[in-house]
């Protein structure tokens, strides 16, 4: 690892000497993620994590690069492998964003387009007025491991679920666009309390920690999936 790093220092180096002190890096279309190699963003352009936003230090936070988005990011947002097609389908650090792009998991919000920012809500305050939060596991798709995550449905806009890698993150991990899935009860032959998102080849599982709780989510998912907007009462906390 320490020779990698050396290694990306030098190449980072050199990009610096050749183009000056350009602050934008382009950033890949999210369908080009995988196909074309990113420019990696500059160490010394980010003071923290891309992902997580931890901030940086020589020690116990160093920087890693995306080999897929090209974001400088620590080590345990980067603790993932993925098949990137432009390196000969060969395994590379990725992001967990990117992992979970690449492996078909999640849809990534265009970063380009008209939803850029969408991500930018904090889980503490939209919790406090959602129809429903809770931790959950998204499952990957062996089925096996996956993400344990803070998810929530705000109540101002209930088309939506968000997913947090922990309650009190300043940024979303992601987001499902809830309109048209339909919400399936995958109990049958299995002690976890599994319940499936899917519409035509998007298929997102997950595993509530009780059944309880699992039929909360899948009633509200269901409403939310059909456009209607459940009542206040059942806005309260999940945990509560
Ligand atoms: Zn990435
Ligand atoms: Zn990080």
């Amino acid at each position: 690892q320490d020779a990698i790093d050396r290694k990306e220092k030098r190449s980072e180096t050199f990009k610096t000497a050749v183009h000056g002190l350009e602050m934008d890096t382009p950033v890949l279309k999210t369908e080009e993620l995988g196909r074309r190699a990113p420019q990696w963003v500059r160490d010394n352009l980010v003071t923290m994590c891309m992902r997580c936003k931890e901030t940086f230090n020589a020690i116990t936070r160093r920087r890693h690069h995306c080999r897929a988005c090209g974001y400088v990011v620590c080590a345990r947002c980067s603790d993932y492998k993925a098949e990137l097609q432009y390196d000969g389908n060969r395994l590379n650090r990725v992001c967990q964003e990117c992992y979970l792009f690449l492996t078909g998991q999640v849809v990534l919000e265009d970063r380009e387009g008209k939803h850029k920012g969408i991500l930018e809500k904090g889980a503490a305050e939209i919790s406090g007025k959602s129809l429903l939060c809770s931790s959950l596991q998204l499952l990957d798709k062996s089925g096996k491991g996956g993400m344990r995550g803070w998810f929530v449905i705000p109540q101002d806009d209930p088309l939506v679920l968000y997913i947090y890698a922990a309650p009190q993150d300043v940024r979303a991990h992601t987001s499902i666009p809830l309109l048209g899935y339909q919400v399936r009860d995958l109990s049958q032959g299995d002690s976890r309390h599994l319940f499936q998102l899917a519409q035509s080849r998007q298929v997102h599982t997950f595993v509530a920690d009780t059944e309880e709780l699992k039929q909360r989510w899948m009633k509200t998912m269901a409403r939310c999936a059909a456009g209607i907007t459940p009542p206040e009462e059942e806005g309260e906390d999940a945990d509560s």
